[in-house]
């Protein structure tokens, strides 16, 4: 039933949250110089804006794993949404690094209102200059966060995973969005209606501060890929999207198109195909139909940008917490 009325509530815009360049966009991308106002979070104030050289994608950086801390592995797949269909009958833990992370007390507030739903390819989470009507905390898959001019289409601008969540607006109380939401890797979330979610925040300062760090990483973020979009060429660029994806869904097959990468970073997709091209001549990755398969991690990560490690390091703000099990049905 939850996921009939997911169907309902998204089936109205689903066609329009195409991850991949729309068609309107690849004969639009602005040249290494141009300026764009655009921001990695539903962020509300001027303050919190930054200026990027050219449309790219912010990349929320990745948690380096640290098994030792990491919640024990759900019995169910993350990458499909069989298992949240069955979610409401057994208890699994926590894989979102933000919840995750959360001490107990402050978790037992969500904990009730967090119900476990399935992320659709193309389902738009949340929408631009709307009222956002839920949060969700990213278990598995992949969001992509898009901006808009009538000339670019929709580009990329942030990707958040189980390292993140949609609905930074709500916790900063500035509730209107400014980007979409769109589900770029099938997966699973846990959804808190923005009600109760915005009164949890307002009884527990505790958990809204700890949400807030993540609003701060991705003003961080938003920052470092800036630069590289600005001074890193195409193929460190694509090594690093390529890298980041892999941590964030944690498998070496990343269900990724060129389109996609693209689309992420702002350039054309010929740029992209090129980039992964010579990385498969190179024995680094695989192509097959709509995914890449990473063969030389070493390989790719001597391909990228030094950004690739700083933003994953910019994650240890996070990484450094002890993690709890916490359990949901
Ligand atoms: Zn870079």
């Amino acid at each position: 039933m939850r996921r009939q009325q997911g169907q309902r509530r998204f089936g109205l815009h689903r066609r329009e949250g195409r991850c991949a360049r729309s068609r309107g966009a690849s004969s639009a991308v602005p040249s290494v110089g141009s300026a764009l106002l655009c921001h990695n979070t539903d962020v509300g104030s001027k303050a919190s804006f930054v200026t990027i050289p050219r449309v790219g994608s912010t990349l929320e950086a990745i948690v380096v794993p640290i098994a030792a801390r990491r919640p024990a592995q759900d019995t169910h797949d993350p990458m499909t949404s069989k298992s949240v269909s069955s979610a409401g009958a057994t208890p699994f833990s926590v894989q979102n690094t933000v919840l995750a992370t959360l001490p107990e007390a402050e978790f037992a507030l969500l904990r009730p209102h967090l119900k476990a739903v399935p992320l659709k390819r193309n389902e738009i989470l949340q929408d631009a200059l709307r009222y956002p009507d839920a949060a969700y905390f990213i278990e598995s898959g992949v969001v992509s966060r898009m901006v808009r001019t009538a000339r670019d289409g929709l580009v990329e601008v942030a990707v958040v995973g189980k390292f993140g969540f949609v609905g930074v607006s709500l916790v900063l109380g500035t509730m209107q969005t400014i980007q979409r939401s769109v589900v770029c890797v099938p997966g699973n979330a846990l959804r808190i209606e923005a009600g109760a979610f915005r009164d949890i925040l307002q009884q527990s300062p505790a958990t809204r501060e700890h949400l807030l760090k993540y609003v701060q990483l991705l003003i961080a973020l938003n920052a470092q890929i800036a630069l590289c979009n600005a001074r890193h060429e195409i193929p460190q660029r694509v090594a690093r999207w390529i890298l980041l994806a892999q941590d964030r869904i944690g498998k070496d097959r990343v269900p990724v198109t060129h389109g996609m990468i693209a689309s992420a970073l702002g350039v054309r997709r010929p740029g992209v195909s090129k980039a992964l091209s010579d990385f498969e001549a190179e024995g680094i990755i695989e192509g097959s139909r709509g995914a890449i398969r990473i063969r030389d991690m070493a390989g790719l990560r001597h391909e990228a940008c030094e950004c690739e490690k700083i933003l994953k390091d910019r994650f240890r703000i996070f990484r450094d917490m002890p993690y709890h099990h916490h359990r949901v049905m």
